[in-house]
């Protein structure tokens, strides 16, 4: 047995939603069989005495046949992750047994994700009646004792509707009506990780002076959330300060690990799951390659990813990518990603 654990996630119907940040990117949805899911599962299981086998990476519960596709995947793996807060609202409003299941799996909170009020919620996850079904999932929750645990992503082009989610929370009482259910309510926002369809964001990335524009309430949540001091913690440093910082850091990396976690795509190629699914992270495919290969390729860092960031110090990459002018505040673990993706793609 080569891991001590490997985790593989199949896409097999995609999403019904479009989001602006989506790190997966953005791809047609597919419609792969359980004979699919299974094949997956036989090809990486002589690889390890603890398999997981999940059916998506993208949209929980999106297939009509969520609950079969969890019975399966639960006989298919060694171990079994209990759900997720990550849940599907497009499902709730439109099956009315989905969060009563949810509830019988143990989910006590789910997480929902909005960008402001209806019209801006509607545009960032491209979807008309996004924020409706959303406001309705969250009465639906709490009908069932589940409390909404809110995400918000900030950019330049939404920053101005926090206090209207603000306001959002205080008028549906989502504090008062999460204790009730037995539990303390959770907000808190970010600018997501640079990557995939997020990465078209960065001209619209916030800097330092929209930090000011954050209500005192939201800022303590978040922080609560991440178990940070100040929302700077979070929220990261300004593009100019991590150059300098990088500008002399020759540390190269490996993402190598004895407990991998691959995702594959519709198409059948396998990714590491690190950074967003794209031809510089790809492993190989499972129908052409097979699993040893791929496996081989992982643990080489043979992806032209994974051999870039073993052997290209960041000081050289921030040197060809970084941008010193540039004010936007980045975690530093982003950036590093960020800069490696662009030297990806100039290769
Ligand atoms: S962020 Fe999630 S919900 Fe949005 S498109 Fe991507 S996978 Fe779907």
């Amino acid at each position: 047995m080569l891991f001590e654990k490997l985790t593989v996630g199949l896409d097999m119907y995609g999403c019904p939603n479009r989001c602006k940040h989506c790190w997966l990117g953005v791809t047609p949805n597919g419609k792969l069989s359980i004979g699919d899911l299974k094949f997956v599962a036989n090809e990486f299981r002589p690889f390890t005495g603890n398999l997981e086998v999940s059916d998506r990476y993208r949209e929980e519960d999106y297939a009509d046949n969520y609950k079969e596709l969890w019975e399966i995947t639960t006989k298919l793996s060694d171990t079994k992750t209990p759900h997720f807060e990550n849940i599907s609202y497009w499902r709730v409003v439109r099956d009315n047994e989905y969060v009563p299941w949810l509830f019988s799996l143990g989910v006590r909170a789910a997480q929902l994700t909005i960008f402001g009020d209806e019209k801006t919620t509607d545009y960032f996850v491209g979807r008309k009646n996004a924020f409706q079904e959303i406001l309705q999932t969250i009465e639906i929750l709490l009908h069932n004792g589940i409390s909404p645990r809110i995400q918000m992503f900030i950019y330049k082009n939404n920053i101005s509707q926090l206090p209207y989610v603000q306001q959002l929370i205080e008028t549906l009482e989502l504090e008062k009506r999460s204790a009730n259910v037995g539990r303390e309510f959770v907000f808190f926002l970010h600018q997501g990780s640079c990557s995939g369809e997020n990465e078209k964001l960065y001209n619209m990335w916030i800097t330092q002076e929209d930090v000011d524009k954050i209500p005192t309430k939201l800022s303590a949540l978040t922080a609560k959330h991440f178990g940070a001091i100040h929302i700077l913690d979070v929220l990261g440093e300004p593009e100019q300060e991590l150059c300098k910082k990088l500008s002399d850091d020759s540390s190269t990396n490996s993402i190598v690990s004895n407990t991998p976690i691959f995702f594959v795509d519709k198409e059948f190629n396998v990714y590491p799951n690190y950074e967003t699914p794209s031809s510089f992270w790809c492993l190989g495919n499972l129908k052409k390659d097979g699993a040893e290969k791929i496996i081989r390729t992982y643990q080489s860092n043979g992806s032209i990813a994974q051999h870039v960031m073993q052997n290209i110090p960041i000081s050289e990459m921030v040197k060809k990518y970084g941008n010193p002018e540039s004010m936007r505040l980045f975690a530093e673990w982003d950036y590093k990603n960020f800069l490696l993706q662009k030297y990806c793609r100039g290769l």
